[in-house]
């Protein structure tokens, strides 16, 4: 059973409660479809730019958080034919801040939770 937190962006925060992130973990589908067990341990939003996140990821993992996801809406964007990840989603420097939370914590950073963009190959910092 691994142990896994999800980060999403406030630009969703009052839009979307997850309903989808927490289904396909719950399911192992998509982005959680790697696991053969999962259990969330907590959920936290960034604030841009973002500075926030390493130290929130900390309290995850102090949480017993073993792997952090970044919610798929972060670097894709919904179109009439399902997500894409052209034109990006809301975070225009996620990248870097996986970087920075696997830097501070040391723990899998995915990039990715539910409808994954067809075609995209889940990108895991380990
Ligand atoms: S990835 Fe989808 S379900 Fe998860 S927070 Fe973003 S819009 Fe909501
Ligand atoms: S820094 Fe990026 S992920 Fe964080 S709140 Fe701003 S846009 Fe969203």
């Amino acid at each position: 059973m691994t142990k896994v937190a999800i980060i999403r962006c406030e630009k969703n925060e009052n839009r979307c409660p997850l309903t989808n992130c927490f289904k396909c973990l719950s399911e192992n589908k998509q982005g959680f479809a790697g696991y053969s067990g999962s259990v969330l341990v907590g959920v936290f939003t960034c604030r841009c730019q973002g500075e926030n996140v390493a130290d929130l990821a900390k309290i995850l993992k102090s949480k017993g958080a073993e792997a952090i996801h970044f919610c798929t809406c972060m670097f894709a964007n919904k179109t009439d034919k399902g997500w894409i990840t052209d034109n990006g989603g809301f975070c225009d420097h996620l990248d870097k801040i996986i970087e920075q939370v696997h830097e501070a914590t040391g723990l899998a950073c995915v990039k990715g939770s539910a409808h994954l963009p067809k075609d995209y190959e889940l990108e895991i910092l380990r």
